[in-house]
């Protein structure tokens, strides 16, 4: 994602504070231009840089500190708390109930991402034991039954929707109808989007709530229009009454902060966000665990879903006790090769700042799948003795010139996987006796 560029920037700038033997105020204005420049190239709005700069300065008072004070943590905690302050909008979402019927209505411009994100929607609920059904009320867009049709089959979602009826505010009323008497949970209504904001677009947005009374209208809008989402949410909500908001396709535009702190400052929730055209690639979106994640501080309530979504219920145990396990090479080598093929420990892994997202960032996969085969190569050249110690210090000078003789490499090369290897062994240790508590209970975390 490239999110992941400005969490790098800022994490950065935190790390070079930290590296500093003395923290003073150039070190503090440093640390915190570094960080402004950061936010204001992922389009984050001026004032709300500016801002959270004064906040973070006044929080920090580096002269009233006594000297017994960690200023690095403060300093650091401070970026986090401003961060989560400048998304969050102070208001949560309504949520569907498993089992009573909600009826959902998509809205937003044509190409945001409407379409896609409704089946993304149905699959998320969908794959956690809802009933979800798609009507497509889209009749502006040439295409989008067939559209909708094609992702709903691939979800196995059951649709509604006329090649021949033109009007949107029928079809959407038939749709829920057939829905609620078929005892659907979940309706979710894809309503015609437009090139721009139009008059047209927000009368056929407003007729089509009326007539079926969404319990939750979420406004599909595009990252790439960073802090022009402001007005472009607020245009919307005047409308409509958005309750959440989508933020689609995070994975290919640097502006993705802004646009996530826009959206904030008009008070709406932003509930997930789209990340690649895949189904799959939907992310739910909470403010703490995100900036977390930016930071590089793990998201360990995020990794605990990715655990339950994916990993198959009897291969659980399996897991658990693998990472009650010291981090070895042959365990490296085994995630290496997990990675490789995608498999479902890659993905709960890609959770935690430094395993596959750092090792495979988006847009550099080549590289990355170079290096981490590279790796492997090396390691295809030591001995068990070495693949299953937890001890990085066996691997000696002398062994690593035989395992660099062996495997055709440079010592130095060895010497990096060895980093690389000690600092996924940091990660390992904090998950470490990490419990996987019953879903939706986060207390045992
Ligand atoms: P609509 O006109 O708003 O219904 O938009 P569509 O659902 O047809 O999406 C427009 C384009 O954006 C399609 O090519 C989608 O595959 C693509 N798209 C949607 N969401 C994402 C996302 O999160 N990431 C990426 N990379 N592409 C997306």
């Amino acid at each position: 994602m490239v999110l992941a560029q400005l969490g790098g920037s800022i994490t950065r700038a935190l790390q070079q504070m930290s590296n500093a033997t003395v923290i003073d105020e150039k070190v503090l204005n440093d640390c915190l231009n570094e960080i402004n420049r950061a936010l204001l190239q992922s389009d984050v709005q001026f004032e709300l840089v500016r801002d959270m700069r004064t906040n973070i300065k006044k929080i920090v008072n580096l002269q009233d500190l006594a000297a017994g004070h960690n200023k690095r943590k403060i300093i650091q905690q401070a970026v986090f708390n401003e961060l989560c302050k400048m998304l969050d909008p102070g208001k949560s979402s309504f949520v569907p109930k498993k089992g009573k019927t909600s009826v959902v209505m998509f809205v937003g411009l044509q190409g945001s991402g409407k379409t896609t994100t409704c089946t993304k929607y149905a699959h998320y609920y969908q794959k956690k034991g809802w009933k979800p059904a798609l009507v497509c009320a889209d009749t502006f867009r040439a295409g989008a039954f067939d559209q909708l049709k094609q992702n709903a089959t691939k979800a196995k979602t059951p649709f509604y929707g006329s090649y021949m009826e033109s009007d949107p505010v029928k079809i959407a009323v038939e749709g829920v109808e057939r829905f609620k008497e078929e005892n659907r949970d979940l309706i979710i209504v894809d309503t015609s989007g437009r090139h721009k904001q139009e008059a047209a677009l927000f009368e056929e947005m407003r007729q089509v709530s009326e007539a079926t009374n969404p319990d939750l209208v979420i406004f599909v809008m595009d990252s790439s229009i960073g802090q022009a989402a402001f007005d472009q949410a607020q245009a919307f909500k005047q409308s409509v009454a958005v309750g959440a908001v989508i933020i689609t396709k995070m994975d290919g535009h640097a502006k993705g902060g802004g646009s996530l702190s826009a959206v904030a400052a008009t008070k709406s929730p932003v509930i997930f966000i789209g990340t690649g055209e895949h189904m799959d690639e939907f992310e739910v979106f909470e403010v703490k665990p995100f900036v977390s994640r930016l930071l590089g501080m793990g998201d360990l309530s995020g990794f605990v879903d990715k655990i339950h979504d994916i990993v198959p219920m009897d291969k659980q145990p399996e897991l658990l006790q693998k990472l009650s396990e010291g981090f070895t090479l042959r365990i490296m080598y085994e995630q290496f090769q997990n990675m490789l093929s995608m498999g479902p420990m890659s993905q709960v892994l890609s959770m935690l700042p430094g395993f596959s997202s750092e090792l495979m960032p988006k847009g550099q996969e080549k590289e990355s799948q170079a290096k981490v085969k590279r790796y492997m190569t090396i390691m295809d050249s030591m001995t068990n003795e070495e693949l299953d110690s937890s001890n990085p210090k066996l691997i000696n000078e002398s062994r690593m010139m035989r395992i660099a003789r062996g495997s055709g490499r440079l010592v130095r090369e060895v010497l990096d996987m060895m980093e690389e290897y000690k600092r996924l062994a940091k990660l390992w240790s904090k998950m470490k006796g990490l419990k996987i508590p019953k879903k939706g209970d986060m207390s045992a975390l």
